[in-house]
């Protein structure tokens, strides 16, 4: 539970770590928080169990381990109740608004109040997600009346006929999920589709017709949606073709406007991180899931659960400090602004610790860090101006 604060930001209550998104990475890295028996607030912007159960609760989630297929909706709603069973205390339909660091905590503003919080975990999916338009002509003016960009649930397309737009595995995946209640067509700009092997081979032997080097260039129809024009761009070709329902699968935009408000570096889609420990530019920022960038990155639940524990890890570490993590590596640090040169952590670990020319503490040249009495200088200090990175 976290604290009520006191001083200067009086009645705002105070955590360890706030996470902020309530998908798959973030409710991971709550759980590993709460077994730290860290104080935790998760916040998510929209529905707790994010993207799973935003845009395709009714699809199939394959080869999650120990289910060779689970439905999205299942899988958040079994998330969401294992945080509740380990207590993690909740918000959802509470977007973030800004991370401002002061002092030594981070201010986080939502519409329903503001918390203090000594590390943030960003596990925001694609932050408050978009999907990517086509910007064809019909597609606006058909939207919900026939265009989708996600598949909450089968029932609006039953019996009806569907074209599918993408080359990926949510296009794919859908594309087959659809083709049990729908007669399904699915359409791609190139000539062979980006998906993962295991699903082009499912949909290979489902009723989805597959339609390569083929564009979509107008969604036509009157009260309701009721033909598309494709262009086959190999033998540069248009045709009209009838159906009902266009589901256009072609990723999504990500919207950073709360990580670059925070001054987390990012490339514009998503957060660069150091993948060793999903620290973000800013010290006591961390990011998990599939908002963050490195090399080798594979956009897939499983490594983001993963990532979501290493992030939390980190998080305990920045603000724990623990000797086993100082064994494997770490650096003392001195706020010389907040010193206040009372000479605390000199008299007990005098052999780590003296005066600088103003009196206040620095660290001695070539000081063994692993000795025992840093620790104790450091909850000693009274003033939190010496720290373990
Ligand atoms: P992707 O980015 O993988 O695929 C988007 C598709 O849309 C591509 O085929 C792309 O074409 C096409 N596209 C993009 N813009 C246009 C356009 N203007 N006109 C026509 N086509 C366009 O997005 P997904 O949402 O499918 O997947 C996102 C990530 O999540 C991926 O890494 C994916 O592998 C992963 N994922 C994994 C799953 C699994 O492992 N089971 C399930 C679902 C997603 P082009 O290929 O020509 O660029």
């Amino acid at each position: 539970m976290g604290k009520v604060g006191s001083s200067e930001s009086s009645s705002i209550p105070e955590y360890d770590v706030v996470i902020v998104g309530g998908g798959p990475a973030g409710i991971t890295a709550a759980i590993r928080c709460m077994n730290h028996h860290l104080s935790v607030l998760l916040v998510e912007g929209r529905k707790l169990g994010g993207q799973l159960i935003q845009l395709y609760p009714t699809k199939f989630i394959y080869d999650y381990s120990s289910y060779p297929e689970i439905r999205a909706g299942y899988l958040a709603d079994r998330m969401v109740h294992h945080a509740r069973y380990k207590n993690v205390p909740m918000k959802e339909d509470t977007p973030v608004e800004t991370i401002v660091k002061e002092g030594k905590m981070f201010r986080i503003s939502t519409p329903s109040g503001d918390f203090l919080t000594k590390t943030v975990i960003l596990a925001i999916g694609m932050g408050l997600f978009e999907p990517r338009k086509l910007g064809v002509p019909g597609e606006k003016e058909f939207e919900n009346r026939g265009v989708t960009y996600a598949v909450p649930n089968t029932d609006i397309y039953r019996g009806q006929t569907v074209l599918v737009v993408g080359g990926g595995d949510s296009a794919v995946e859908n594309a087959i999920g659809l083709s049990s209640v729908a007669m399904v067509i699915q359409i791609h700009r190139r000539g062979s589709l980006r998906a993962i092997e295991s699903n082009l081979e499912v949909l290979e032997n489902s009723l989805v017709e597959v339609r390569t080097n083929t564009e979509l260039k107008e969604i036509q129809g009157d009260d309701r949606l009721r033909k598309v024009t494709l262009y086959n761009n190999e033998e540069e070709r248009s045709y009209e073709m009838e159906v009902n329902l266009v589901l256009i699968n072609i990723g999504f935009s990500p919207d950073l406007s709360l990580v670059d408000k925070a001054g987390v570096e990012n490339d514009g889609n998503h957060i660069i991180i150091d993948r060793a420990n999903m620290n973000t530019n800013i010290s006591g920022i961390f990011a998990c899931g599939d908002i963050v960038e490195y090399p080798g990155k594979a956009r897939q639940i499983l490594p983001a659960l993963g990532e979501g524990v290493t992030a939390a890890e980190e998080a305990y570490n920045y603000i724990k400090s623990p000797y086993w993590v100082k064994e494997t590596g770490g650096e003392v640090l001195i706020d010389n602004e907040s010193c206040i040169a009372c000479g605390a952590c000199m008299s007990i670990c005098p052999k780590v610790f003296q005066r600088d020319g103003a009196g206040k503490s620095e660290l001695k040249e070539d000081a063994d860090l692993m000795l025992p009495c840093v620790d104790t200088a450091i909850e000693a200090c009274p003033t939190q101006a010496i720290s373990l990175n």
